[in-house]
């Protein structure tokens, strides 16, 4: 395995590389689990070589104390992705990144972007479309692996993509989560005992939705979800909304046809989870 920190010596490595290997690339901002390490063997299957990057990307973030507390474990991640056989992991610096203003530009997603992560985080979309067209100029990768637990992310890269014609094959990878049904991720390490026994809550509230989703109006389920949420001391609901799997509008009426998928958003105290799940 072979650690990058600069563009200019990843892009030496890649440019020494036969044109015709595949290249699949796993963009993550670290804090490792095995959600991570199973998007990573996936990309392994389907490629000749795998570059993962680590890269907390500040232009996501809109609060200052959510990039702050986010959490860095680059010894063990790099313990992790060689353990796995990973072929190239690119740490880069915000500097290599942003050679001049540590600032998004501006994308149109159709309106993809302004519901759901992006209503509540100003910005949000904008920072990972700045950050993921930037890696994938870097990287050029035959394919680029995103995770469904983000899955407005997914949608939105998408969209990019296919709007900016880039030629990259984007491939979703299903939610990982632990044995309680809690979907893996990095914030999780954040949570105290009492908040991580609650959190499986939210995934046992998206099964229940999906269980009654045939027989049931929207309307009664959301309704159903604020009320376990504000029965429950310990996790706030942030959102929870149903919406259609493609243009992510939400919608109080079920049509034919369409497929739909539930959307929640939680605060354990400071720290925000979010989970979605397949209805139809
Ligand atoms: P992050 O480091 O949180 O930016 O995540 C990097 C990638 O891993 C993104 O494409 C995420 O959607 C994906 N990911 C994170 N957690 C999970 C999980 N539990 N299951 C599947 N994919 C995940």
């Amino acid at each position: 395995m072979k650690v990058f920190k600069t563009v200019g010596l990843l892009q030496k490595k890649l440019m020494s590389i036969d044109k015709n290997r595949s290249i699949g690339f796993v963009p993550t901002m670290g804090a490792l689990h095995k959600g991570h390490l199973s998007i990573v063997k996936k990309a392994k299957k389907e490629n000749e070589l795998v570059v993962v990057s680590v890269f907390v990307n500040p232009t996501q973030f809109d609060k200052a104390d959510d990039l702050k507390s986010y959490p860095v474990t680059v010894d063990n991640d790099l313990k992790l992705l060689k353990e796995i056989h990973c072929d190239i992991v690119f740490i880069p610096s915000v500097e290599d990144v942003y050679p001049e203003n540590v600032q998004s530009s501006n994308f149109d997603f159709d309106g993809l972007d302004k519901v759901m992560e992006g209503a509540f985080r100003d910005g949000h979309f904008d920072g990972v479309g700045t950050v993921v067209k930037r890696l994938f100029e870097i990287v050029e990768p035959t394919r680029a692996y995103f995770g469904e637990k983000d899955f407005q992310q997914l949608q939105v890269i998408k969209k990019m993509v296919k709007k900016d014609n880039i030629a990259v094959q984007i491939v979703p990878c299903e939610i990982y989560r632990e044995n309680d049904g809690l979907a893996m991720s990095s914030r999780n390490t954040r949570l105290s005992e009492e908040q991580r026994e609650e959190a499986p809550l939210i995934h046992q509230t998206l099964l229940n939705v999906k269980k009654l989703f045939s027989e049931r109006d929207i309307k009664y389920l959301k309704k159903m979800v604020e009320d376990i949420f504000k029965s429950n001391d310990i996790l706030e609901l942030e959102y929870f909304e149903i919406a259609n799997t493609s243009t992510l509008l939400s919608t109080n009426n079920k049509l034919p046809n369409i497929n739909y998928r539930a959307f929640i958003a939680v605060f354990a105290g400071k720290v925000r989870l979010i989970d979605n799940i397949a209805l139809n």
